[in-house]
């Protein structure tokens, strides 16, 4: 069978990574959350105290960075020189950082890299903000999720809450989204927007079902 390459883009909180695993496991490929990739460039340079605006410093920080990705059964880990970071890197520290990390042209370009790595010679579903425009152009199926600000808001502060983080309110997750939001549609290198051949699908008023179904559909016909 031919390897398929799955590419879903589409802002923070429209139910990219919850509906790409589902996929993954349906129709067993790999799947790639890229955006852990670039948290984990974050966490990193707030741990050597590098501001995540540092063009420099942080060319300079990815230009050896030791990042791994392994699955353990179909979930994802990813590894930061060696240690496992896949839970330190979903606070709203780290996913501000990876907002302002993720600008930077150097930082891209070595992600990328490695996300085409992955990618290459295996089936994967991809999620992120730039899959179907930059990292694999000529994937065969592309989808572009979105949701109204309010929902997507929710969406993470629910989660968040049954993570066990609490210190947190509605309004601070809506600010934490909508920073990013413009922050990653208005870069000049790759930046968050929909690929003229990617299915928008509005999820606002849509359960996690209906859209893997309706996804599926697309895919089997
Ligand atoms: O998807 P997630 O919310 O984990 O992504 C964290 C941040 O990483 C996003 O706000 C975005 O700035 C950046 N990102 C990106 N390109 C990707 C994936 C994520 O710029 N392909």
């Amino acid at each position: 069978m031919k390897n398929i390459t799955i590419a879903i883009d589409g802002p923070a909180g429209a139910g990219k990574s919850t509906i790409a695993k589902i996929l993954s496991r349906s129709l067993g490929i790999t799947y790639l959350d890229t955006g852990a990739m670039y948290r984990t460039v974050a966490l990193k340079a707030i741990r050597e105290g590098i501001n995540t605006k540092d063009e420099a410093r942080l060319e300079k920080l990815v230009s050896d960075i030791d990042i791994k990705i392994e699955y353990h059964g179909d979930e994802q880990h990813i590894f930061l020189d060696g240690e496992d970071v896949s839970d330190k890197i979903r606070t709203p520290e780290v996913s501000k950082g990876a907002s302002d990390v993720s600008a930077v042209k150097a930082v891209r370009i070595r992600m990328v890299e490695l996300q085409r790595e992955i990618a290459a010679g295996q089936s994967v579903v991809m999620d992120g903000r730039d899959i179907g425009t930059y990292v694999l152009p000529n994937a065969q199926y592309k989808f572009f999720l979105n949701a109204s600000l309010e929902e997507r808001a929710r969406r993470r502060y629910k989660e968040q809450l049954e993570k066990g983080i609490k210190d947190i309110t509605l309004e601070d997750v809506k600010k934490d989204i909508e920073y990013r939001d413009k922050n990653d549609s208005s870069r000049d290198f790759a930046p968050l927007v929909k690929a003229d051949d990617a299915i928008e699908i509005n999820t606002t008023d849509m359960t996690i079902q209906q859209v893997v179904e309706k996804i599926l559909s697309i895919i089997r016909s």
